[in-house]
């Protein structure tokens, strides 16, 4: 709590005029000085200190980390001083967090952001606007609706005409900004089961009543969300807060290709059919890149057996949603101008900081189904962006996306894009000439997963049978395991790992080294470097040591 000004050391104390001090006030030109210095400190140590640990992270494990962090109580006074705390956060937090922005880091849906980044996310938080309604945000408001109507265009490609009108419609919203693309999903959902369990006749909707009372007075008994089992755990939480019950999220089998089997999925509604109505299809979900293998489930298949049935068709894009910036690769995703929502993640492929998610609806009206008059807050036709959203209060991430869309263009990120796909391209042919390799899913979009398999199992695996395999299996699973962490624990680089169930099979698992390749950094010669690493722990492994 100490103010900038202070160097000597004496005791820290928490005192009414320090208090004051601490607040932006633009016309001070103490505080001002304060915010550069503060921040060339933050920016430059953070700079300094990637260049110094180019690894992944210092090799101290959670659980000794975890003993360092156990004090909990609270200091009544100040224990520190701004300077000293970012020295700290610097020095002594950032060498044991994940250097997500490491080039060797391809394991996860994050990595390297660019710089300018940090500076809209600074920019969003001296502004402190709360989206939740106009009166706290004003300007903000109507930029977050331009946003949102960029993106919409960029995946329902509509005219002119319909933009001009809803753009800045009070009345009508084409998505919103949610915290991660878990929210945006369980808020496509929310809309699908108010749509589904709408007001009727002595029934004033599910949204007021509750489920039991939407079942009672539509005569059904359950409702299943169809999507294949690379769905992604989001829509269970979903179906549990929306008061589906997540064990009717029914886990459809997928083809060859990881993408989900068109004839499973119309056996599995044949069955449904066949109950009698008792039980319906609340959604179906489409996913735009699964998060194990970056397949893209056939959208213009689905969306076709979605119109058949009237049933409310969710594409999950969280991942591959951007890619529709790219000419050369929108194609992957035709089929998603059909979908009634569609789910985007910022914080993946937008590089945008943690955590900006967005959800977008086909109909501008659709969101109504949600919509929350507060009598305080909220009258109808307002702006309020608060109205049709989970959250209350929310940061404007709009500004963040908005300005990020100008200084990069869409070309900008159809090249990452691109330069994603034809890497993992390249990275999956290297996996193929390797004998000790085996490719696992061929990507499609930038992620794919691959195994250590030595040319003995390959050949044994061929003509086994089914136990055989799974016996197989088995033992190339736990060599897998221990080569993913070992390399993770070496820390120079990291690559994740999951397990996938080849033919559907769930009784033979198969451990995956998954890699997602989004990094612009990230090359083939260090691909190539991590499979070194991996080959050569592997030849440890065999050798004992
Ligand atoms: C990442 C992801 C999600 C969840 O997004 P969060 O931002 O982590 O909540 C949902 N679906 C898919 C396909 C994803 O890849």
């Amino acid at each position: 709590m100490a103010h900038a000004q202070t160097t000597t050391r004496k005791k820290l104390i928490a005192d009414w005029q320090t208090l004051n001090r601490i607040f932006i006030r633009p016309e001070d030109d103490v505080a001002r000085k304060a915010l550069v210095k503060y921040m060339e400190q933050i920016l430059f140590g953070l700079h300094d200190f990637l260049q110094r640990h180019v690894g992944i992270t210092e090799e101290a494990s959670l659980k000794v980390l975890a003993d360092r962090f156990t004090d909990t109580r609270l200091s009544e006074q100040p224990e520190k001083r701004l300077a000293d705390v970012i020295s700290d956060l610097v020095n002594e937090i950032a060498p044991h967090a994940v250097n997500v922005a490491s080039p060797y880091f391809i394991g996860h849906m994050t990595s390297a952001i660019p710089y300018f980044m940090v500076h809209l996310k600074t920019i969003t938080a001296a502004l402190n606007q709360n989206v939740v309604k106009a009166e706290t945000s004003k300007v903000v408001s109507v930029v977050e609706k331009q946003v949102l109507a960029k993106i919409h265009r960029l995946i329902y490609q509509k005219n002119d005409a319909f933009y001009a009108e809803h753009v800045q419609s009070p009345y009508t919203a084409l998505g919103g900004f949610t915290e991660d693309g878990t929210l945006a999903n369980i808020t496509a959902l929310w809309v699908a089961r108010n749509g589904l369990l709408p007001p009727k006749d002595g029934f004033t909707g599910c949204e007021s009543e509750g489920v039991a009372a939407g079942f009672k007075a539509h005569g059904i008994e359950r409702c299943v969300i169809l999507v294949s089992r690379l769905g992604h755990y989001s829509l269970c939480k979903a179906a549990g807060v929306l008061g589906i019950g997540n064990r009717n999220v029914l886990a459809v089998d997928v083809d060859r290709h990881n993408r989900i089997d068109l004839n499973a999925v119309k056996k599995i509604m044949a069955a449904i059919e066949a109950e009698g109505g008792r039980t319906r299809i609340l959604a179906m979900i489409g996913i735009a890149g699964t998060t194990e293998t970056g397949t893209v489930d056939p959208l213009a298949e689905l969306a076709a057996i979605c119109a058949r049935h009237q049933i409310h068709y969710h594409v999950d894009a969280a991942w591959g949603g951007p890619t529709l910036m790219s000419r050369k690769y929108r194609h992957l995703l035709n089929g998603i101008q059909n979908a009634d929502s569609v789910t985007i993640d910022g914080h993946k492929q937008l590089y945008m900081p943690m955590g900006c998610g967005m959800v977008y609806f086909k109909s501008p009206y659709i969101l109504e189904r949600i919509a929350y008059h507060a009598r305080y807050i909220a009258r109808p036709g307002s702006v309020d962006l608060g109205i049709k959203s989970i959250a209350g209060s929310r940061e404007a991430n709009s500004l963040i996306l908005g300005s990020a869309l100008q200084i990069m263009g869409s070309q900008g990120y159809a090249l990452l894009i691109e330069h994603g796909i034809e890497t993992a391209q390249a990275f999956a042919d290297e996996i193929r000439a390797r004998a000790l390799f085996e490719l696992v899913s061929t990507p499609e979009l930038n992620i794919l997963t691959y195994r250590v398999c030595p040319p003995g199992f390959k050949q044994r695996l061929q003509t086994a049978d089914t136990d055989l395999q799974k016996q197989l299996n088995a033992q190339l699973n736990e060599i897998n395991r221990q080569i993913q962490v070992r390399q993770r624990e070496a820390g120079n680089s990291f690559v994740s790992r999951t397990t996938l169930y080849p033919g559907n099979c769930l009784e033979n698992p198969v451990v995956v080294l998954r890699a997602v390749i989004m990094n612009p950094m990230t090359n083939t010669q260090i691909l190539n470097e991590i499979l070194d690493e991996q080959q050569a722990i592997y030849r440890q492994m065999k050798t004992g040591s």
